[in-house]
């Protein structure tokens, strides 16, 4: 399983996320998308909400089953719900 760090250049592999090329998020402060705890991840759910590419970030996000960060407009604690459901 993938596991990105606030570090990493999240969206810089073009074979395994094409659609990455069009995120809201690319020129975006990663650590926006990977906040310290306690800290609320707004700034980041509101680039998602306005990200062309937003489903198909989602949808690789739970496929992949990434742990941590912002991911198609969803936190840690969204995706954990989600996959709850579909279990
Ligand atoms: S939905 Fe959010 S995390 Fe995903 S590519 Fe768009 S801006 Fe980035």
């Amino acid at each position: 399983m993938y596991t990105p760090s606030a570090t990493d250049s999240f969206l810089v592999d073009p074979d395994e996320r094409p659609w990455a090329a069009y995120a809201s998020c690319r020129q975006a402060d990663p650590d926006l998308f990977f906040p310290a705890e306690g800290v609320d991840a707004d700034a980041a759910l509101k680039i998602c909400r306005g990200c062309p590419v937003q489903s198909a970030c989602l949808e690789w996000a739970l496929d992949a089953r990434i742990r941590y960060g912002v991911w198609g407009g969803t936190t840690e604690r969204d995706r954990r719900r989600l996959h709850r459901r579909t279990a």
